[in-house]
């Protein structure tokens, strides 16, 4: 999987990614090196899809080696730009991977929307071997807020997915992620239950069951107060051929002395424990050997070493502390970072709305008119239903801004933006006022056809006359000229504009303070 070369096609990049987004050992610097070189590949071949694939497998190992900070900063913005581009399939899986993060912030209720986003935005193009990765996820997630009968529901269909493929593997990773959260949930005989499911895909499969799945039984066998099974559960765990994780054998070597002590085998339970230590100590595997050490406060006071047991347990209590602080700092690190990632996102959006604003009046400006205009005029031609463009332009303004001030003049501009703006709410149900430059503007009315005198044209430049302007300009009225076109076909804009802006020099000529239509036909 390391010879990734640049002429390698779209389809097999995708299909190596597939292979590594499925991947659940424990090989992570050779997977990155992979996912890295796909990455660049990607990037040669100009498919930012599959490089922003890329880049989530490659946070995944990153997170999976501890670094959950920079992993959520990624899946973050594969996230906006997955929204950005309208590419469901990477959107679904940046969802996928935000309810792992939250649910490791303890996050539960985040958790399980994003799990339930992920579901929802995977397509029919999903593979089956994909989809019930995202319900495994979904269960799980509806699991940890004790919603246990919906993710039974979801491990149901997650395990009939597997069935159809005939895929045994995943099968039996349903199974056990579904024996876990009943156990979680307290619910030990539906635990037990699920176990008994088991036993006959393992044997289809013809293999032992993992490390993982052996101390998920164990952990309910406990529960159900049979010691003995799973002593014999767990007891060949150490010389297992099967691959583990060294942080699952500690976990399952922990669970063995557990059961060894309540089964009375106290000698038995001291070595497991011993075990359980070293391997946590070479490892440095710091959760786990908070919890040896609470094991081993309650085997001292098993065999009635009390004063023994009393250390252990002070000890345990201090390195707990320890452990959870330690742990609320890394927290706190991920959530500053996704903090600091959305904050810049909202910065990008505030620039780039700001971009189309005119800043004196707050208005859409020209730019905003170009960007959007075309779209609303596509859907009126579509929709065959009129719309109304209207070029507003105040009337001597240059004489206010002699006789009074510059400054008087801009705070006439404000409110003529603010008298047009709220008429065109009143007329149309969608449009907007853009400032086209000057004391220019632009009033694009949506639905509304511009024929009539007394109509919505008219009270846009009633309401201008109309203004008290006196606090304002004195003696001197502010009103302004309007010329305007409707159309409800797919007539050029820049056609249309000149339409306008024809009709606003009539209105000029003819004496001001008046409307011009030129009404078109449909
Ligand atoms: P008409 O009725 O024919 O439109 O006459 P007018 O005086 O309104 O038109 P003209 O185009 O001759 O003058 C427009 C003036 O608007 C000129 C310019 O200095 C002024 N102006 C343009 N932008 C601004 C602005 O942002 N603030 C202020 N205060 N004045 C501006
Ligand atoms: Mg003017
Ligand atoms: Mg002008």
């Amino acid at each position: 999987m390391s010879a990734v070369g640049s002429e390698v096609g779209a389809d097999a990049l995708a299909r190596l990614l597939d292979d590594l987004e499925a991947y659940q050992g424990h090989d992570i610097e050779a997977n990155l090196a992979s996912a890295t070189a796909i990455e660049q590949a990607a990037r040669e071949g100009g498919d930012v899809v599959l490089q922003l694939r890329a880049r989530l497998v490659q946070a995944d190992m990153a997170q999976r080696n501890g670094d959950r900070g920079g992993a959520a900063q990624v899946f973050l913005e594969v996230q906006r730009r997955a929204q950005d581009m309208q590419a469901p399939a990477l959107l679904a899986r940046s969802h996928f991977h935000l309810a792992l993060t939250y649910s490791y912030l303890g996050d539960h209720a985040a958790s399980l929307e994003h799990a339930i986003s992920a579901v929802e935005q995977l397509d029919d193009q999903a593979s089956p071997g994909l989809r019930l990765m995202y319900l495994i996820r979904l269960a799980n997630a509806l699991g940890d807020v004790g919603s246990i009968d919906a993710a039974r529901e979801r491990y149901l269909q997650a395990e009939r997915l597997a069935t159809s493929i005939n895929d045994l593997t995943r099968r039996l990773l349903v199974l056990n992620n579904r024996a876990y959260t009943e156990f979680e949930a307290g619910e030990l005989a539906a635990a037990a239950a699920v176990v008994e499911r088991m036993h006959p895909v393992a044997a289809a499969l013809g293999r032992d069951f993992l490390i993982v799945e052996r101390d998920t039984i164990a952990n309910i066998q406990i529960g159900l107060g049979e010691y003995a099974a799973a002593e014999r559960t767990l007891l060949s765990v150490t010389d297992s051929p099967l691959w583990y994780e060294v942080h699952d054998l500690a976990e399952a070597t922990l669970t063995l002395a557990g059961a060894q002590r309540r089964l009375g085998a106290l000698d038995r339970a001291q070595r497991s424990l011993d075990r359980a230590r070293t391997l946590c100590e070479e490892r440095e595997l710091t959760g786990v050997r908070v919890r040896v050490m609470a094991e081993q406060a309650e085997l001292h006071a098993a065999t009635g070493a009390f004063e023994q047991a009393f250390a252990e347990y002070k000890r345990y209590h201090a390195a707990g502390e320890e452990l959870r602080s330690a742990q609320q700092e890394a927290r706190a690190h991920t959530r500053q970072v996704m903090f600091e990632t959305a904050q810049a996102r909202d910065d990008a959006r505030r620039y780039r709305e700001q971009a189309l604003r005119d800043p004196l009046t707050g208005l859409r400006n020209r730019r905003y008119v170009d960007d959007h205009l075309p779209a609303a005029a596509a859907l009126a031609a579509e929709t065959r239903s009129p719309l109304t463009l209207a070029l507003v332009d105040v009337d001597h303004f240059k004489r206010i801004n002699d006789t009074l001030s510059h400054d008087v003049g801009d705070e006439v501009l404000v409110a003529v933006a603010q008298v047009l703006t709220s008429v065109q709410q009143t007329v149309a149900d969608s449009g907007f006022v853009a400032r086209m430059g000057g004391e220019e503007f632009l009033v694009v009315l949506p639905g509304v056809a511009g024929g009539q005198a007394a109509g919505p044209l008219e009270a846009l430049r009633r309401a201008v006359a109309a203004h008290r302007w006196a606090p304002l300009t004195g003696e001197l009225p502010v009103t302004v000229s309007i010329g305007a076109t409707t159309t409800a076909g797919d007539d050029a804009l820049t056609a249309l504009l000149a339409d306008a802006d024809r009709m606003l020099y009539a209105a000029k000529r003819g004496g001001r303070d008046r409307v011009m239509v030129l009404p078109r036909a449909v």
